[in-house]
């Protein structure tokens, strides 16, 4: 058996329970596996499925340039599909994202623009702006827009809520994912609640994003918005892919529970995964310990690979510097040896 091209391996990730860092938690918590897919993250799902639809509705054709604002990982998709398919790829990316997210996207062929991160969405620097920009100057170029196309939506409606549903065996009775564009989040929730109404959605929010807030007052609040560490997770706009209707509440982690909660999934889960599906999990596991009973069955989204995050979370010199060591709980060779 095998597949006639890379983006058919996209999909089909995983499902594995996690055993030590739900320590005194009741119920089950299962972590969905994303770095499985060939671009090492969720947002191959969505990238393929928007390039596709764009096929279908006529707006990308043969030797075209696909466009997209992205903080790597849909653009890593974006690339695989562009290289099976036969097209260009330019993405803009703010200069908070890690070096190595960029290095990746170059090594498969795509020119990468590094935008400021500190500027309004609306600023012609942003890196929102700037893929508009591109995209209405080279001709039979397609912006994917991730963050309002629904196709994103779709791509998890279609793919990952079914391969839950069936993993489980119709048993989940949570579901908790981080929220950026929110396809993720939204297009694995409807898809669960018309299974089963009662099925509950925690949508995971960091510190300096507008979703948590908006969903409880419905006000857009700017104060909310400051400069953050996690990636891929919260956001300063309110993306169409977002259905709030869809998600139960939001929970805000802190980078630095994230971080921590990150290490602890590779270290005692053997889970090598990025900063967000630290979050993801901390504030799972903040919910359950709350509200969970012995039958209840949560599935966590891990979005992406670790490798990615190795000069910032996994490298103590850069934790110590931020702060977030936690300490060290066990003595090293080193140690020994002294
Ligand atoms: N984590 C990471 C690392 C991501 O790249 C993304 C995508 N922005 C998310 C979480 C959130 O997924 P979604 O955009 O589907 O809400």
């Amino acid at each position: 058996m095998y597949y006639s091209s890379i983006i058919q391996a996209i999909g089909n990730t995983p499902l594995v329970k996690l055993n030590k860092v739900t320590k005194g938690i009741k119920g089950t918590i299962l972590v969905k596996v994303e770095y499985f897919n060939p671009g090492n993250s969720v947002k191959d799902r969505m990238a393929l499925k928007m390039v596709e639809d764009a096929e279908k509705a006529g707006i990308l054709k043969p030797g075209g340039t696909i466009i997209e604002g992205t903080s790597g990982n849909t653009g890593m998709g974006l690339a695989l599909a562009a290289i099976a398919k036969g097209y260009k790829c330019i993405f803009t990316t703010t200069d908070k994202q890690s070096k190595e997210k960029v290095d990746v996207l170059r090594a498969l062929g795509a020119e990468v623009i590094i935008c400021p991160t500190n500027v309004a969405p609306s600023d012609p620097r942003s890196y929102y702006c700037v893929a508009a920009k591109l995209n209405k100057e080279i001709p039979n170029s397609f912006y994917p827009n991730q963050y309002d196309n629904l196709s994103n939506t779709a791509a998890h409606y279609e793919t990952t809520g079914p391969e839950i549903w069936s993993q489980t065996e119709g048993k989940v009775t949570h579901f908790a994912a981080g929220v950026g564009t929110g396809g993720t989040m939204c297009g694995v929730s409807k898809f669960l609640k018309e299974k089963n109404s009662s099925i509950k959605s925690i949508g995971i929010d960091t510190y300096g994003s507008v979703f948590k807030k908006y969903k409880e007052t419905g006000v857009f609040d700017e104060n909310e918005i400051f400069p953050y560490g996690t990636e891929g997770i919260g956001e300063d706009i309110l993306p169409k892919n977002v259905d709030f209707s869809l998600i139960d509440q939001f929970i805000k982690v802190t980078d630095k529970d994230a971080a921590v909660m990150t290490r602890k999934l590779a270290r005692e889960e053997g889970l090598f995964v990025g900063w967000s599906s630290g979050s993801a999990v901390y504030g799972a596991l903040e919910y359950a310990r709350e509200h969970f009973t012995d039958n209840d069955v949560m599935v966590v989204i891990l979005p992406d690979h670790g490798t990615r995050y190795l000069a910032k979370i996994y490298n103590d010199v850069w934790m110590k510097d931020h702060g977030y060591l936690e300490s060290r709980s066990f003595a090293t060779a080193k140690d020994i040896i002294a």
